[in-house]
């Protein structure tokens, strides 16, 4: 498999951008060795610039959970190009987004439309500081939530793969308010907001992380931080950048029955364009500009291509509940991981909710980042490049999941373990 067309690209790429990339999380830095640089993609494969084909278990880091190049998301996207591809100015296909995110996602009583998950996860939490009127906020290690500065303390995702999970230039000011907590620890959540609870603006965190690898939460950690938010009057404000409309239509809430009081979305809410939303409680959302005085503002928020992209993906999801067959196809996949892991003799540990998985080199159970970070990483990194050998492309580090689409099948889901099998017996 000759990748020399890759190589070239990516070598000029060095010379004009930091580490040849506009994200870390592309650049390999988890397995080592050099990015491939892709040409396009359609239905679960990507085509590599020298030709060869892969199934592809990144989804752009989620948001293709239709697989690429949907008809009917490309149809749209191209209707709203020959009308104009911004304004700054309101337009009809807003409504519709946010109608569809309010109707779909039931705690979410008013939304605001932005461009990054980043913008999404940063802005909720002004939103909660200035409702609050409170200073200090709660996040989890291995958590990640964007490249906010006061979140980039013990962040997971690339930040966790490189080894800066807490930046050079994020100043101590910054990150001062932030309280950093081991994920599922409901005895180290009970006594932060015993200290602290009157002084809580919000605790943020991932519903299922995806930015350790895949973490599932404890059912009595989810409830214990419901009654401490509300009991101390702090903002729950769940992530779901990755987990909405990804492993249920409703996200990770619709699922586990929690209600939060913000919620963020991203990825797939925009069904491949740079769009995010937060939203929530209206008595919250009405802190926001021009309805309240939380500043927060955007000259491409609410784009008209990225929206129609985002009404075309939810109307789909909504329309075709695909969240069964994925299930089965998660289930098939893994299913296959584990049992190649265990005839190669490898320790591991697999986790999945629906159609955002992990296989982990480890012993685990995996259930924070102490436990994530015992993994074996050399070994994923070999795994990893087995599997690129073979037409397979997964995520370029232990430390993040993988994503299924409605375009995968049965046969690809088959050629991926038996391409497993061949990497973990090399
Ligand atoms: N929150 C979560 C849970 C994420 O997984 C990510 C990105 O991976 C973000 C926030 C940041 O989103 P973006 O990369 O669009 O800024």
């Amino acid at each position: 498999m000759s990748r020399t067309r890759s190589h070239e690209i990516f070598q000029r790429a060095l010379e004009l951008m930091p580490g040849g990339v506009n994200s870390p999380a592309r650049a390999f830095g988890g397995v080592g060795g050099e990015p491939l640089v892709f040409e396009r993609g359609e239905g679960a494969y990507l085509y590599d610039v020298d030709g060869n084909r892969y199934i592809d278990y990144i989804g752009s880091w989620g948001p293709m959970i239709l697989g690429h190049g949907n008809e009917k998301v490309r149809a749209a996207i191209h209707a709203a190009v020959d009308q104009g591809t911004s304004f700054g100015a309101p337009t009809e296909r807003e409504n519709q987004l946010a109608e569809l995110i309010i109707d779909i996602v039931p705690s979410v009583e008013k939304v605001r439309l932005v461009n990054s998950g980043t913008e999404a996860t940063m802005s909720a939490i002004r939103v909660a500081r200035g409702f609050t009127g409170r200073n200090k906020i709660i996040k989890f290690a291995g958590n990640y939530h964007g490249h906010v500065d006061s979140l980039l303390v013990a962040a997971g995702s690339a930040a966790a793969t490189l080894g800066v999970p807490n930046s050079p230039g994020v100043t101590p000011g910054t990150t001062a308010d932030t309280i950093v907590l081991p994920y599922n620890d409901v005895a180290a959540l009970t006594e932060t907001f015993a200290k602290y609870g009157d002084e809580l603006a919000c605790v943020i965190f991932e519903p299922i992380v995806g930015n350790m690898g895949t973490v599932i939460p404890k059912p009595e950690f989810l409830q214990a931080m419901r009654d401490l938010c509300t009991q101390h009057g702090a903002v729950m404000l769940m992530d779901e950048v990755m987990t909405g409309f990804r492993v249920a239509l409703g996200g990770a809430q619709q699922l586990f029955g929690v209600t939060p009081d913000l919620t963020t979305m991203g990825k797939i809410v925009g069904g491949g364009l740079p769009i995010a939303a937060y939203g929530g409680r209206a008595d919250i959302m009405n802190h926001v500009l021009p309805a309240g005085k939380v500043f927060q503002a955007g000259t491409l928020s609410g784009n008209p291509l990225a929206t129609a992209a985002g009404i075309a993906t939810l109307s789909i999801l909504k329309e075709t509940n695909p969240y069964p067959r994925l299930e089965q196809l998660g289930e098939r996949l893994m299913t296959g991981l584990a049992k190649a892991a265990a005839d190669a003799g490898v320790p591991y540990s697999v986790a999945r909710v629906g159609s955002m998985a992990t296989l982990f080199f480890g012993a685990g159970p995996v259930v924070d980042w102490d436990t994530a970070a015992q993994s074996d990483t050399k070994r994923y990194a070999d795994f990893f490049w087995g599997l690129i050998d073979r037409g397979v492309y997964f995520p370029c580090s232990q430390f993040e999941a993988l994503f299924i689409s409605v375009t995968h099948t049965d046969d690809d889901i088959d050629a991926t373990i038996a391409a497993a099998q061949e990497a973990l017996s090399a």
